[in-house]
């Protein structure tokens, strides 16, 4: 029998379950035993929609009172790859040296464990109980379309009366070591496919022919000038051109089309309308007669940002009271479900180191769990301690953090500040206090200029980006 209140021998006996999406493989019903025995009122809800698998997903709460806590990962994983390649089975949870290995170690199985053991040794502190209320959310599909996933089983949750104050996930988001970096929100990702129409033709009679690679070479060019220069809980917005496609296999042959596909990260500088409004604009004007067609893919997710504030603060500092030091506050990397968990509380992820998550010998060393769950377990002792702490006013603040409007720029304003100003500030952009340089420099912008001023805004690409270190004050928002 697994000893939940030990995160290795939890982590081990869920990596023993095969739950590569959508399979729930034992994991969910595991946890849910683990939690039913701790005192939990447990559910195991199945979703399903057409076109996609069927996922299973745990919901656990213990207490009936608030604040509510809730703690949120998922059982399901990424397939092991070639399983030749691992040095131990993916699946058999074994510990070597000082680390358990296995499909799941890092993401998330291992945190998701650290976080169970934590809930367990801390309400078995308090004879079994909790003031205010611990609630799992536990999803089977975050690895896969994550239809079925989180946004289910979180709106199946709100429709049963259930509220939540804050949510921290068990993503891994500790780089060097664990607790050196938390997330406390996300970019926001949109993918595009821009067309560009020519004319087919013979290489050596060219006038006959217009080859659309070149008219394309503009619009790529538009479409890598910086974004913004990054906020102050953002680092700069990445457009990558992820392909350039003709379909051409001959060298005789001017093609009749080319295809670019591109995808953003964004900050909270824009909202998703806006960055396309930006988008298309910039492709218009440097367009001139080129025919081309810009299409935005399904799928596109807005940023987000838990804004510094009473519960950001107290997983810093339990952090810090347990590592000696203070973690990052990043929004960095690939999306997560906390986009979805932030429509009903301010979210915050923490969890394992992440340098082999998706990798071959996934693993997790031994300490790094035990430092993990004595995080979560500080964090569920301070939050319900405290709880007469985070009073109403601060509540909202944060969670207004989630739902923030960004200040609204013209797309013709922010190339404008490129044009003017190539060292970008050093964190959020500054509109009002350029105004008349934006101004003139509107006035000043013609067509051929614009390609000029195109390319000489291209230096400022290399510029360095704004210091990596995203820790905030107050006194840094604006
Ligand atoms: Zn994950």
């Amino acid at each position: 029998m697994t000893d939940p209140k030990n995160p290795v021998e939890l982590a081990q006996a869920l990596i023993r379950c095969k739950s590569i999406t959508p399979e729930e493989g034992g994991a969910l019903t595991l946890l849910r035993d683990v939690l039913k025995e701790a005192g939990f009122e447990t559910f195991i809800e199945t979703f399903s929609e057409p076109g996609t698998p069927d996922v299973a997903n745990l919901y656990a709460r213990i207490g009936t009172t608030g604040p509510v806590l809730l703690l949120a990962g998922h059982t399901d994983v990424v397939p092991p790859g070639d399983v030749a390649a691992w040095s131990v089975p993916p699946f058999a949870g074994e510990v070597k040296g000082d680390s358990l290995y296995g499909r799941g170690a890092v993401d998330m199985k291992g945190g998701l464990a650290a976080m169970i053991s934590a809930a367990v040794r801390y309400l078995s502190e308090g004879g079994g109980t909790t003031k205010g209320s611990i609630a799992f959310l536990v999803t089977g599909d975050e690895e896969g379309p994550s239809v079925n996933g989180t946004p289910k089983i979180l709106k199946w949750a709100l429709a049963r009366g259930e509220t939540f104050d804050h949510c921290l996930l068990a993503e891994p988001s500790s780089v060097e070591r664990v607790g050196d970096e938390i997330k406390i929100g996300r970019r926001g990702s949109v993918s595009g496919i821009l067309t560009v129409h020519g004319t087919q033709g013979h290489v050596a009679y060219p006038k006959q022919a217009d080859n659309p690679i070149r008219r394309l070479l503009p619009l790529l060019n538009a479409l890598g000038q910086p974004l913004d220069y990054g906020t102050a809980n953002f680092e700069r917005t990445n457009l990558e051109i992820t392909s350039v496609d003709t379909g051409n296999e001959t060298v005789n042959i001017i093609p009749s089309k080319v295809t670019a596909r591109f995808n953003v990260r964004y900050s909270d500088a824009h909202t998703l309308d806006s960055l396309k409004t930006l988008i298309a604009e910039r492709l218009e004007r440097a367009a001139g007669d080129t025919r081309y067609d810009l299409e935005f893919l399904p799928g596109a997710s807005s940023s987000f940002v838990a804004e510094p504030g009473p519960f950001v603060d107290m997983v810093v500092s339990v952090i810090r009271e347990e590592t000696g030091a203070r973690p990052k506050l990043s929004t960095g990397g690939g999306t997560s479900d906390a986009r979805y968990i932030k429509d009903a509380c301010p979210v915050v992820e923490f969890g394992l180191r992440n340098a082999t998550m998706h990798q071959v010998d996934e693993r997790v060393s031994l300490s790094d769990l035990e430092t993990a769950t004595r995080i979560y377990q500080r964090l569920l002792a301070r939050y319900f301690g405290a709880q007469i702490k985070l009073e109403p006013a601060d509540l909202m603040a944060a969670v207004s953090g989630a739902v923030v409007e960004p200040p609204v720029q013209e797309p013709a304003q922010l190339e404008s500040l490129q044009a003017d100003f190539p060292e970008p500030p050093a964190n959020a952009i500054s509109v009002e206090s350029d105004l008349e340089a934006l101004l003139e420099a509107e006035l000043n912008l013609t067509g051929t200029e614009a390609q000029e001023e195109a390319a000489s805004d291209s230096k400022t690409a290399d510029v360095e980006e704004p210091a990596g270190d995203l820790v905030n004050t107050p006194e840094q928002r604006r």
